[in-house]
Formats: structure tokens, sequence, C-alpha cells
């Protein structure tokens, strides 16, 4: 059986595999409601709602169970030089973060991206660890903030409320410039540079901010 992997236009047509947002990202909920970061969340809104987009989700909930979904990434993986993990969704399951572990082992020539609020729950932290210990692997903990606050050191990436507001030590997306894309740019991609400042786009995300503005 084959892995279903997705394209994005956004990322100049680099491969990612994603489950669906909200029911597999138990960390987007703190004190019964979401985080800001999750309010205004792209991958529950727009084509993300279509059929078509939501089946190979559903469909990768169930199939990295299988017994072979380790063998048959890496194959998919054969001829990436970078993957992004997660364009909605996060890694529910500690069984599946240890899986995902296992491919980025296994497939050296690929530099992958794996953004996640799951550091918050103490169990993932030895997976995480080897994760990050890795040279292909730029793992970003998303900060929950909409107006750029974040830990330094812990956060790896930050939602800002135009890109007027990136602070120095912040390397800021560009893709507001360039229709949304990335364009060639490959900074998540890359584990030296600690922190993306991410502009918010989108009305959901600008009405959480203007919330937030007036509270
Ligand atoms: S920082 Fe670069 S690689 Fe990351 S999303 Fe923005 S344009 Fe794409």
């Amino acid at each position: 059986m084959s892995v279903k992997l997705s394209k994005t236009s956004k990322l100049d047509g680099i491969l990612s595999w994603s489950l669906q947002a909200r029911d597999t990202c138990p960390a987007s909920i703190e004190n019964g409601e979401l985080v800001d970061a999750c309010k205004g969340c792209y991958a529950v809104g727009g084509n993300y709602r279509f059929p078509n987009v939501k089946a190979p989700r559903e469909f990768n909930r169930e199939d990295w169970q299988r017994l072979e979904w380790v063998d048959d990434m890496t194959k998919a993986l054969d001829s990436s030089r970078y993957f992004r993990w997660f364009d909605s969704g996060d890694m529910y399951a500690l069984g599946l973060a240890e899986k995902i572990l296992e491919v980025m082992k296994r497939t050296p020539w690929v530099k992958h991206w794996l953004p996640t609020r799951m550091h918050k729950f103490p169990k993932y932290r030895l997976v995480l660890e080897s994760m990050k210990s890795l040279n292909n692997v730029s793992v970003r903990f998303s900060s929950d903030s909409v107006t750029g606050q974040y830990i330094d050191g812990l956060h790896g990436s930050v939602i800002i409320p135009t890109p007027n507001d990136v602070k120095t030590n912040m390397t800021l997306c560009q893709a507001y410039a360039n229709n949304g894309k990335c364009n060639g740019c490959r900074s998540c991609y890359d584990k030296s540079i600690p922190l993306i400042a991410y502009p918010a786009h989108g009305k959901a995300m600008n009405k959480v901010i203007m919330l937030k503005k007036v509270a």
C-alpha cells in the first residue's frame, strides 16, 4: 500500500504528510478553550473543508498504524530533498511520533521540518529530543501567541500581527510578499535558524488579533 502525501503550491511543491486539524491537536486546547494561535487556524476553513482535501487526512489517521508505514514513508521520500510534517494536524499519539522519528533517521538526505505543540506534554520529551538531535531535522515548537510572544530557547516559531512587528532576533517569513508562497525560501527547514515569525494572514486570524487588541 502507498502512503498519501500532499503537495501544496505554497511550499513550492514540497511534499507533506498531514492529519485533520483540531481532531489531532490536543495541545491546541488549554483551560477548555482553543489557544489564540489555533483560534484562527487556516487548516479548518477554505479549501481545507473540501472532501478531497479532508479525505487523505482522515486516511492518514488510520494508515500510520500499519506495520509497513515507516518502510513505505521512507520509500516515498526517496527523491525528496525537503519534507514538511503537518501542514495541518499534530502528533496526537506517542506511537506516531516514534514512527516519524524512525522515518527521519532513515532519510538523512531529506531536510525535515516539523512544527508542533506536543512539547507541552512531558511524555513527548524524549522523542522530541531525539528528533532535535538529528542534523536533518528542524523541530519548531510553536508559540500559542498571535502577538509575537515566545519563550527564548523553547519556541521556534511565532505569529506576529504584521511584518512591521518583527523583532531583531526573529527571521521574518516572506511568504506574505510572494503571494503566500515560499518562493525558494527554505528557512523553516534550517535548524540553524532559531525563530521564524509568521505575519498573520486570513480573516479568522486577523479577527483573533483584533479581539486581543481590544481586550
Ligand atoms: S519562512 Fe520561508 S520556508 Fe518558512 S513558510 Fe516562510 S517562506 Fe516558507
